[in-house]
């Protein structure tokens, strides 16, 4: 892919936008590209499709691994493109490859999904830093909206701060909890739990009908000692069976009840309006970070203080800004 022309960006946008699916695929392949000159062009995509993003519903969900994320999100695919919907599946899961790890990098499991030309699932970017993996997930949530799917689901996996990246990025988080109780619902980190919106137990069928039950009381009982992050908004418990495909409905009721009191609250622009300012925030700091890091001239007293930090022989606030007044007045480059 070479520099193209502001032309081809608007060929690539327009043709993105009449839903052509190679052209979906090209636009994700050069957004998800850290070569420079496709940083350029994916930018001048990303602005000609600007004006086409924001009218998706963006579900974040979150669960352990093995709650049935997979066969959740499969389930719901289905569910949702039987009701006239285009959805797209997107993974962030930074600490995932290509060849395993990621939920959704195994594909033969959604395979019912994939063949659908209403969907569009792309696995977790591999490596890399959680900020680079959201940053690159945002912008192919963008190309996506503007491709005309209107519900967006992103996927992480329930065990660190993925959570609260891909909260920020989403308009509602569901939480897939286990038919588990006691001990093993202490496990289920109370942060994680403080960013749902809704809770479902998941595998409530056969002989983890009752277990499940039991959990969702358990569940309910400890969100009531919970503060409410919103007025406006009670988070519940429900129950599903992924593989069987139940509770969806009730499930989908309140994610459409959520969207529309998060309408009536906010208006529909402002929540997107804030998030768009976070990004620009998070990505000057992603950016200046990758610069002071990239920085010959700062690299030695990096390296040096790092060092130092390390054996507690300098303070990091100290040594950050050392390097902080390093990188500021170092000579320009040509
Ligand atoms: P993930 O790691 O969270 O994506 O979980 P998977 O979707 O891969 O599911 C993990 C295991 O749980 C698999 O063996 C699934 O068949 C099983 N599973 C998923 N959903 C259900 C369910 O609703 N009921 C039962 N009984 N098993 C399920």
């Amino acid at each position: 892919m070479a520099k193209q022309s502001p032309s081809t960006a608007k060929k690539l946008a327009s043709d993105v936008r009449s839903g052509d699916r190679r052209a979906l695929a090209q636009a994700i392949t050069l957004v998800e590209s850290t070569h420079p000159d496709h940083r350029t062009n994916a930018e001048q995509l990303l602005t000609n499709l600007l004006g086409n993003t924001g009218k998706a519903l963006r579900l974040g969900i979150s669960g352990p691994p093995g709650v049935g994320k997979s066969t959740f999100i499969e389930a719901l695919g289905l569910y949702l493109i039987g009701r006239e919907h285009k959805v797209a599946i997107l993974a962030v899961d930074p600490t995932s490859t290509r060849s395993g790890g990621s939920v959704l990098g195994d594909k033969t499991r959604m395979e019912r999904l994939t063949r659908n030309p209403n969907v569009y699932i792309r696995p977790s970017p591999s490596g890399g830093a959680l900020g680079g993996v959201a940053r690159r997930t945002r912008e192919v949530m963008l190309v996506c909206e503007a491709a005309g799917h209107d519900i967006v689901i992103v996927e992480t996996v329930g065990v660190g701060q993925s959570e609260v990246t891909v909260r920020d990025m989403v308009d509602m988080f569901l939480l897939l909890a286990q038919p588990a109780s006691g001990d093993e619902l202490q496990g289920i980190k109370r942060g994680i739990m403080e960013l749902a919106d809704l809770l479902v137990v998941n595998k409530a069928d056969g002989a983890l009908a009752k277990a499940a039950c039991g959990a969702a009381a358990e569940y309910q009982n400890a969100l009531h000692l919970m503060r409410p992050r919103m007025s406006w908004w009670k988070v519940e418990v429900l129950m599903a069976s992924a593989l069987q495909g139940a509770g969806l409905p009730e499930i989908w009721r309140r994610v459409e009840d959520f969207q529309k009191k998060l309408e009536e609250q906010s208006g529909p622009k402002y929540n997107r309006a804030a998030q768009a300012r976070r990004w620009l925030w998070e990505e000057i700091q992603d950016d200046l970070m990758a610069a002071i890091k990239s920085d010959s001239d700062v690299a030695p007293l990096i390296a040096a203080r790092e060092e130092q930090v390390s054996r507690q022989e300098v303070t990091p606030s100290a040594a950050a800004r050392e390097i902080l007044d390093k990188f500021l007045t170092r000579p320009s480059k040509p």
